[in-house]
């Protein structure tokens, strides 16, 4: 069968989660060093390491079938390829920011004002949506230092906790779009094996990473107020222990709803509870 090319970020905020991802998926490869291209020893894909600007455009023409980037790149590089799968990480918003001082004070103050971003595209569909007229400036780096050097009145950039706007004397004023990290397709791709089987990895180590192992011990007498509490894949597996009038209980759940039902599991009687991680859940 002939190989799948992936396209993914060569150094930066996704190179890592994203290499991450397709070793936890099984695949056996080397990461990037020199060679722009790598081929996993286990499976039929080939790894292509880019700038993430480019992986868009890869994926539109068919140079790569597929690509990890962030939605946001997508969108402003306005490529037309598939979208796969969301990855939950690489999770960011695009912001307008303004001077701490600023006199702007909602969106239609930005009439007539300069705004620097290195996403005119997205920014622009912002504008045009809210009928906002500014003059885009378009510069591709360290667009915070923009209202300061007297460039712009605003910025438009991606923030995830906002230490960096703080740091430039700028405060975040509107939300623009949302991100993360996604896996695109090229059009065309839909009936492909090897994409299938990869997905369906991807999609386990996904649901793994939502979810907890747990096992705790409970008397027999309290069981089934422990199984009302926690509502597992299925119903949970009981084991008795050597000790007589009691079970251990194992299950899977979901982290986030495991921090909420740690008390009332314990005041329901549950003891020794053991919370581990798990690798993969295949449905
Ligand atoms: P490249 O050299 O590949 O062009 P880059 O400098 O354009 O890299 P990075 O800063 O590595 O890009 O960010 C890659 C992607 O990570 C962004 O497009 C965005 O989707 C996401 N991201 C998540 N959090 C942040 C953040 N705090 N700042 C910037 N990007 C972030
Ligand atoms: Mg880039």
């Amino acid at each position: 069968m002939k190989n799948l090319k992936i396209a993914i970020q060569k150094s930066g905020r996704l190179n890592e989660k994203s290499v991450q991802l397709l070793k936890n998926c099984g695949l056996d490869f080397e990461n990037y060093k020199s060679s722009l291209i790598t081929s996993a020893s286990n499976f039929n894909l080939e790894i292509l390491f880019l700038r993430d600007d480019d992986i868009p455009g890869y994926v539109e023409q068919g140079i790569a079938d597929l690509g990890i980037v962030g939605e946001n790149v997508i969108d402003e590089t306005q490529a037309k390829v598939n979208y796969l799968q969301r990855l939950g990480f690489g999770k960011c918003t695009l912001k307008l920011a303004i001077a701490k001082d600023s006199t702007i004070q909602d969106l239609q103050d930005l009439n007539g004002k300069s705004i620097a971003t290195s996403y005119p595209v997205i920014l622009k569909s912002f504008l045009d949506e809210y009928k906002i007229n500014a003059d885009i400036q378009t510069i591709s780096g360290s667009v915070e230092i923009a209202p300061g050097l007297g460039l712009s009145d605003a910025i438009c950039d991606i923030v995830s906790t906002g230490g960096t706007l703080k740091s430039n004397g700028l405060k975040p004023f509107a939300d623009v779009r949302k991100s993360e990290a996604i896996l695109i397709g090229r059009e065309g791709l839909e009936e492909n094996e090897i994409l299938a089987e990869l997905l369906q990895r991807i999609q386990s180590v996904l649901r793994a990473k939502e979810t907890k192992y747990v096992v705790l011990n409970v008397e027999k007498a309290n069981l089934p107020i422990i199984t009302e509490i926690l509502h597992g894949v299925k119903s949970p597996t009981v084991v008795p222990l050597a000790e007589e009038g009691w079970v251990a209980v194992h299950t899977v759940i979901s982290e986030d709803d495991f921090w909420g039902k740690i008390n009332v599991l314990k005041s329901a009687g549950a003891q020794g509870i053991v919370v581990m991680p798990i690798e993969k859940i295949i449905l």
